[in-house]
Parts: structure tokens; C-alpha cells; sequence
């Protein structure tokens, strides 16, 4: 059965991003490696951002954005086919925690769970904090529901600091990002 026609029950939403190389071709190749996959289908993506870093500062502007995918595999099956795509675009395992990246892919909701583990928490434990994901997810859907916070997207984003986080969207004139 090819992927068009199975039956692919659960939405998820990924944050793509990179800070390192070629962002934006970083980031492409990522999701496309990731939907060339059995059992994955590209539904919808935002607009591409160009976002401040955050947590670690001493660092390059990042290329973010989001998409939302179909898919009939499990979480935990998702985030190895995640991780994976991730060490192969060159992501170094013990490299400083939120520093520079050549992909970063984070799972931020799937379907309506709720999963506190360490090694998977969805709803992914900051996207109710970063304007890198919610200015952009809002493109998709601002009426998403935070399965555990019980507020849109959007209403998460009004609640976010004006003057932190800076963000632009990315256009052709800043392309060399
Ligand atoms: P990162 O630095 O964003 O690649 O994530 C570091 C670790 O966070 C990963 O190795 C995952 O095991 C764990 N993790 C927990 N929840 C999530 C999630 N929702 N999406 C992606 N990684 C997660």
C-alpha cells in the first residue's frame, strides 16, 4: 500500500529549525527526508521565519517554522525517525544544550495526548513559551488547542513579551539566511 492511500489517523505538529549552514536547505531536507518515509504525509507548514535565539544567546539567528503532518506510526516511533533524520544532517549528539544546530526537530502535538517522559513530553515542555513556535503554528491554525494548558495558540502567543524573542519572517531579500 502506498503512502496515499493508507489510512493516517494522527495529525502532528513538528517545529523544524537550524542555525547552522545552509539553514533553510537544512531544514527542507529534513522534513523531505522525513515525509519520504512509510506511514508520514506533509499536510500543511507555516511561513519561514527568522527567529533570535533563545536560552543559549551567543549564537546565530535561526531559520524556524512548522508543519503538520499525517501519520498512522506511534510517538515514540516518530521521534527515532526524528532523531535519526537529525544525525544524519550532521547534528552532533553532545554538542551545548540549546546551542547551534544544523537541525533541530521537536514534536510539539500529536493528536490530543498528554506524555510526560523524559526522553518524549507532548506537549512538547516549552512551545507555550517560544515565539519561534507559536507565531508560526498560528499560520497553520491559531484555534489549536493546548491539550494541557486548555488555550489556543493564539491566546498563548498574545501572552508572550513584546519586546523578547525577535522575529521576522523570511523573505527573498534575506536569503543568505
Ligand atoms: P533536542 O535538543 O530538542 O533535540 O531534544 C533533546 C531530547 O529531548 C531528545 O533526545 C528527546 O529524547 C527529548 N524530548 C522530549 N520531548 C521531546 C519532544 N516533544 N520532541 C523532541 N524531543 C523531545
Amino acid at each position: 500500500m502506498n503512502v496515499e492511500s493508507m489510512n493516517l489517523h494522527h495529525i502532528a505538529y513538528l517545529s523544524v529549525g537550524s542555525n547552522l549552514g545552509n539553514k533553510l536547505e537544512n531544514c527542507r531536507n529534513g522534513i523531505a527526508n522525513l515525509t519520504r518515509l512509510s506511514g508520514i504525509r506533509l499536510v500543511d507548514q507555516s511561513r519561514i521565519y527568522r527567529t533570535e535565539p533563545v536560552d543559549y544567546l551567543d549564537q546565530d539567528w535561526f531559520i524556524n517554522y512548522v508543519v503538520k503532518i499525517e501519520t498512522d506510526i506511534e510517538p515514540s516511533e516518530l521521534l527515532r525517525r526524528i532523531k535519526s533524520i537529525e544525525r544524519a544532517a550532521g547534528r552532533k549528539q553532545h554538542a551545548i544544550r540549546f546551542g547551534p544546530r544544523v537541525l533541530d526537530l521537536d514534536i510539539l502535538l500529536f493528536d490530543d495526548l498528554v506524555r510526560d517522559e523524559p526522553m518524549l513530553t507532548i506537549p512538547h515542555p516549552r512551545m507555550h513559551e517560544r515565539r519561534f513556535v507559536l507565531r508560526p503554528i498560528c499560520d497553520i491554525d491559531p484555534e489549536i488547542n493546548h491539550p494541557v494548558l486548555c488555550r489556543s495558540m493564539q491566546a498563548l502567543l498574545d501572552d508572550l513579551n513584546d519586546q523578547e524573542q525577535g522575529i521576522t519572517e523570511y523573505t527573498c531579500s534575506n536569503s543568505s539566511y
